[in-house]
């Protein structure tokens, strides 16, 4: 239940410390963005404070290839693909795993990880690959799901890792010179595994402030305060709002059983392109669970693939555009028929758009 009054303590602070000048502050995680289109945060604002989405949602990141990759191999029949229902209507050039399961192939979606090690014990004929999509909330889950394989001498499951690493996506946006960031709304559950350090390049080397933000209307609004006020300071730093859900120091625990497992290697993001250690892949003595290594299935290519040319997911994925100003919005794409992965995912930020009826 939204707190009404403090809604609009909050709202009038921001007016008292608004610098009347346009500020672009970037909500990092698409759990953000449904938030704030849920609430109508945007049209309460002032209008020259502009909140633009960022490359918070796994599903919308993931590239080209590694979807074509997994399509392929779903589509050779070989294996029982276990996923979230997220990537089932990603489309790909020859349609989604959707239309792939509607022509007999076996694809299982999970609420877990250790659902689809389940469906491998139950299945000891088939190879069942689990899709591991996600930031660093999502791996420790999957890596705890390879140590249980191990642990139960499963030889039948593996993990298409397409695990991707949040800090390393915000250099490559403010190392973009078609970025303009002024400030970060940080991602509240990717931050209460890696906590507060892992961001303090933002201030340090960029001289930019950043604030980790609950879910809730007031939440956003209070860190919007915060971020305003370190801007009037000229302090920028990198602070919590979030104090109920994370311990600055993250936890240790998570970070341990995924690094036993996952090791940093360079990726390919949709719309960043390739960035350095910025993804993760199994580590050599867990190289029996890696379904690209079981399967001989190809590594980070040099050059983008690009699947949907109308599609504007990787501006968008950048803040450099909002959903509206793509051409196929709320037309050729929408929830029911997505083009791109920004409107098939339940993080993405066209389907938030779309939902909520936002067009600013
Ligand atoms: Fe891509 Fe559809 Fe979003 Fe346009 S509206 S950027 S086509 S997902």
């Amino acid at each position: 239940m939204v707190d009404k009054q403090k809604v609009r303590y909050q709202l009038q602070e921001i007016e008292r410390m608004n610098p009347c000048k346009q500020i672009n502050l970037m909500e990092v995680c698409g759990t953000h963005t449904h938030a704030i289109g849920k609430s109508g945060l945007r049209q309460l604002l002032p209008q020259n404070i502009n909140l633009i989405s960022g490359p918070g949602c796994p599903v919308c990141v993931t590239d080209d290839w590694e979807i074509e990759s997994y399509l392929d191999l779903a589509r050779q029949g070989r294996v029982i693909i276990a996923t979230f229902g997220d990537l089932l209507k990603v489309p790909g050039t020859r349609g989604s795993l959707a239309d792939a399961r509607g022509d007999g192939i076996r694809v299982s979606v999970v609420y877990s990880p250790l659902e689809a090690l389940t469906l491998a014990q139950n299945n000891p004929t088939a190879e069942v690959v689990f899709l591991g999509a996600g930031f660093e909330t999502t791996t420790p889950v999957v890596a705890m799901s390879v140590l249980e394989a191990k642990e139960r001498g499963l030889k039948n499951y593996s993990v298409f890792s397409m695990h991707k690493l949040v800090p390393p996506a915000l250099a490559a946006l403010l190392e973009d010179k078609e970025v303009n960031v002024d400030g970060f709304i940080l991602p509240g559950h990717v931050s209460t595994i890696i906590g507060q350090e892992p961001y303090q390049f933002l201030s340090r080397d960029y001289g930019k402030g950043g604030v980790i933000a609950g879910f809730e209307p007031e939440d956003i609004l209070e860190t919007v305060g915060m971020l305003l006020a370190q801007m009037n300071q000229g302090e920028p730093a990198i602070k919590i709002q979030y104090h109920r859900g994370m311990a600055p120091e993250g936890n240790a625990v998570a970070r341990e059983a995924a690094a036993k497992v996952f090791t940093p290697e360079d990726a390919r993001w949709r719309g960043l392109g390739l960035l350095p250690e910025s993804g993760l892949r199994l580590r050599r003595e867990y190289e029996r669970f890696d379904a690209k290594a079981k399967f001989g299935l190809p590594q980070v290519p040099p050059t983008a693939v690009k699947v949907q040319p109308g599609c504007a997911c990787g501006e968008i994925l950048k803040g450099i555009k909002k959903p509206h100003q793509c051409r196929s919005f709320g037309r050729a794409c929408t929830p029911m028929e997505p083009v791109g992965p920004c409107m098939v995912s339940s993080e993405g930020t066209c389907a938030a758009y779309y939902r909520y009826a936002e067009y600013q």
